[in-house]
């Protein structure tokens, strides 16, 4: 298994597919874009198939999330999803996606095996879209959706990260849209991870923000208050249910005690948290013949060091050197 020095078990294994994008969202990545990891570092769909068993097979991984960059930039992705529905015991497979392409995969990712999506969606207004995305693509993320409802992706999730004077005021238009079409809306904190480290904790809207805008126009209700174990965002029902609404407070109300997480970014590193500023290689001992036994023991090794909490607020935290995108969100 996957224990820390505090007793946390990893179960969630997040993978990066790439580290490529065809959004720029504001929060993430400059307008620019970045420079792409080169192919030769990029873990190949066998080498990401190999290491998925591993830690299903041997290290109690039942959760596997494949995430970028944009997932499904990569071609193989419907190929890596089938062979991860074959694994047994047979972990619940999901993919986090800006919903770009979703509309030509939702059903054969479905037909191989995929359980569920999150889809982010800051806005629903084009030019906002635009101006915080940097791409016309608001129309293909909308028709993603609807493909992922369509294949029976449920409950389909949708994240948003709002932005001061940029989107939030469209909170309560999110909520409409998401309760109107039969999805799960889930708003999350903005972190210190973007690119272009132009993070403020001033400028950040809060959860506690989130709720009280949500609050003025909805009945919120915490459902199973008792119940969000590892689950990072706080579930509300919405007037009632059974429509909910989430809310992850990553950095005003951490959950880093009870994180059941581990990520596998593109170029094969272990990353035992978000905001670590370490990584161990397993690219390169399997790339000089490791054993699955030599791979494992890495892994565990890797997670055994994980920090007690994201440290965001202590005056010594230093953001990662790697962006989200890079990292796997
Ligand atoms: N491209 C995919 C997408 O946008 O869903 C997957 C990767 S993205 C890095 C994963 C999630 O991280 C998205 O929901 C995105 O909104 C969120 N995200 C990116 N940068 C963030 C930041 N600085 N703070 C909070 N969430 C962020
Ligand atoms: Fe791309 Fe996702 Fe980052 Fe937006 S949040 S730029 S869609 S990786």
């Amino acid at each position: 298994m996957l224990v820390d020095s505090f007793g946390r078990v990893a179960t969630d294994l997040r993978v990066s597919l790439t580290d490529k994008c065809n959004l720029r969202c504001a929060y993430c990545m400059p307008p620019e874009g970045l420079d792409w990891l080169p192919k030769p570092e990029l873990l190949t769909a066998d080498e990401i198939c190999r290491l998925v068993a591993i830690g299903v097979e041997r290290l109690g991984i039942t959760e596997i999330r494949y995430t970028g960059g944009e997932p499904l930039l990569r071609r193989e992705i419907v190929d890596i999803v089938a062979r991860t529905a074959a694994l047994r015991p047979r972990p619940q497979i999901s993919i986090t996606s800006n919903g770009i392409g979703l509309a030509r995969l939702a059903e054969p990712l479905a037909q191989a095996g995929l359980d569920r999506v999150n889809i982010s969606l800051d806005t629903l207004d084009r030019e906002a879209f635009i101006r915080l995305a940097h791409r016309d693509r608001l129309a293909d993320v909308l028709s993603g959706l609807a493909a992922a409802e369509a294949a029976g992706l449920r409950p389909v999730k949708v994240n948003a990260v709002l932005m001061r004077d940029v989107n939030d005021h469209e909170a309560v238009r999110l909520l409409r849209f998401c309760l109107e079409q039969g999805y799960e809306l889930r708003f999350i904190e903005q972190m210190p991870l973007d690119a272009q480290h132009g993070w403020r904790r001033e400028n950040m809207v809060t959860a506690d923000e989130i709720l009280a805008i949500l609050g003025a126009e909805f009945s919120l209700t915490p459902d199973d208050p008792g119940e969000r174990g590892s689950a990072p965002a706080e579930v509300f029902l919405v007037d009632g249910g059974p429509a909910r609404v989430g809310v992850i407070g990553s950095v005003t109300r951490p959950f880093c005690g009870a994180c059941d997480r581990v990520r596998l970014t593109a170029d094969g590193q272990i990353r035992n948290c978000l905001f670590a500023t370490e990584e161990s290689d397993l690219r390169g001992a399997l790339r000089s013949g490791a054993s699955d036994d030599e791979l494992a023991e890495r892994w565990v090794a890797a997670v055994r060091g994980k920090r007690a909490g994201h440290g965001i607020d202590d005056p010594s935290f230093l953001q990662p050197a790697r962006p989200m995108s890079a990292i796997g969100g």
